[in-house]
């Protein structure tokens, strides 16, 4: 059995290394296509629940490289159609691997000043899933020139609403195993300005934290601003749940479990001389944990709970707290057997000093889901370096770091991050169907 268990990744890894070249000029023959279709998609940048412009590009794409194509899946809570792509490649008997890319944007005002930036006021790839989504269309021309290198069946995944966190929800609540059948394990990646474009970085394990959304309303009595005996001032409150808050994570959660909670948005007033009759908070909570997640719920509920109390806001007005499980996500989850299968295979791809090991963030994905409740199927997402190279090495010894993903300034270096993207997830999808 040992034999075996070392046996077969090497024999996968030695078959990709065969396939490496063959891969390496089908990259370089569609790469100036590929960054005229990235700059396309980034000059058309979509938000969350509007891809329909993306959408239908990438299907029109994978079509033409072969690929049996099914668009507008996915359903939102409200009933309401999402724009996904589910795009199918069988090749004989074997495993099935789900790859996936996201489509959208971000309410961002551009400012890299490119020649190709957003022509969409107020919306902008800072995400990078223009990259995402253009990788997956090299992926599935490479994977359908290569087939006699493997078997099995491809099922890419041009995901919608990854920012709004409901968009791998929404196809999975469509049935997407049902209806184009269950993977075995399903890849994904992630670009970054971690590392410059070349680079590959991934982790072994828990990835990235989960994300929990929860409201919170302090409900006071309002009055005039001269008058605060008279009622229960909801902006003092706030004050107060605002520092107590952050008692959560410092006092009442395990030290040892990473965990953030964050008020990114509060709402409460119209005028200096009035008392609101309430204040609106909105709360995001990153862990690694379900205990750590269940502490801070707890512990939002008896702080907003206590801060009324002591105000001595009647009980009909107690704190309204709602945990809004649409907008939550749970942890990022990288299977370690299969991780390791994807590390060699990118160490085939793009050289073993172009990848890196990461460490675990608290930023969220809502990409674990698609491993379903229970890691039931293997997942794992890896980092892909997309900064010019040159830029990377003076902003380093500078002691800096360029602008990130969510930034207006994040900007990817398209032909060289290109390459490697397509490179590696194609390496990765062959090693992973040779068995
Ligand atoms: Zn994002
Ligand atoms: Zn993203």
């Amino acid at each position: 059995m040992k034999y075996i268990s070392i046996a077969v990744p090497v024999l996968g890894v030695l078959a990709c290394a065969a396939s490496a070249q063959n891969v390496d000029s089908l990259v370089g023959d569609q790469l100036p296509g590929l960054v005229a279709t990235y700059e396309d998609i980034h000059a058309h940048p979509e938000l969350s629940h509007h891809e329909k412009r993306t959408a239908a590009l990438l299907a029109a794409e994978l079509r033409k490289a072969g690929f049996s194509v099914t668009e507008g899946v996915g359903k939102y809570p409200d009933g309401s159609q999402a724009y996904g792509v589910i795009a199918i490649l069988q090749n004989g008997a074997g495993p099935r691997l789900l790859i996936r890319g996201d489509m959208d944007a971000l309410p961002i005002i551009e400012q890299t000043g490119v020649a190709y930036a957003s022509q969409i006021g107020g919306v902008m790839h800072a995400c990078g899933h223009d990259i995402h989504t253009t990788t997956l269309i090299g992926t599935a021309r490479v994977l359908a020139a290569t087939r006699k290198h493997w078997h099995g069946t491809v099922m890419l995944v041009g995901q919608p609403s990854e920012e709004t966190i409901d968009g791998a929800k929404a196809l999975l609540a469509d049935h997407i195993y049902e209806r184009f059948g269950t993977p075995d394990f399903a890849i994904a990646l992630h670009d970054s300005n971690g590392q410059p474009a070349g680079m590959v970085s991934l982790v072994s394990g828990p990835a990235q934290a989960s994300s929990t959304s929860i409201d919170v309303t302090l409900r006071g009595i309002g009055g005039h601003g001269a008058h605060p005996q008279a009622g229960k001032d909801p902006i003092v409150m706030a004050g107060e749940f605002i520092v107590q808050l952050q008692t959560i994570v410092s006092r009442q959660e395990d030290p040892s479990l990473p965990s953030v909670v964050t008020i990114g948005d509060i709402h409460g007033g119209t005028k200096r001389n009035i008392i609101p009759n309430e204040v609106k908070l909105e709360i995001t909570a990153r862990t690694y944990s379900d205990q750590g997640r269940q502490v801070i719920g707890d512990g939002v509920r008896r702080t907003a709970a206590g801060v009324a109390l002591a105000a001595g806001v009647p009980d009909s007005l107690a704190p309204v707290v709602t945990v809004l499980e649409n907008e939550s996500t749970p942890v990022m989850y990288n299977d370690p057997a299969l991780t390791a299968r994807v590390k060699a295979a990118l160490i085939a791809a793009l050289g073993a000093n172009n990848v890196a090991d990461a460490k675990p963030i608290m930023e969220s994905e809502d990409f674990g889901i698609f491993g379903l409740e229970g890691h039931k199927i293997p997942t794992v997402m890896f980092w892909l370096g997309a900064m010019d190279p040159v830029e990377f090495a003076a902003a380093q010894a500078a002691g800096k770091s360029l602008p990130g993903p969510h930034t207006s300034l994040f900007q990817p270096m398209a032909q060289p991050t290109l390459r490697a993207s397509v490179k590696s997830m194609s390496t990765v999808a062959i090693a992973l169907l040779n068995r």
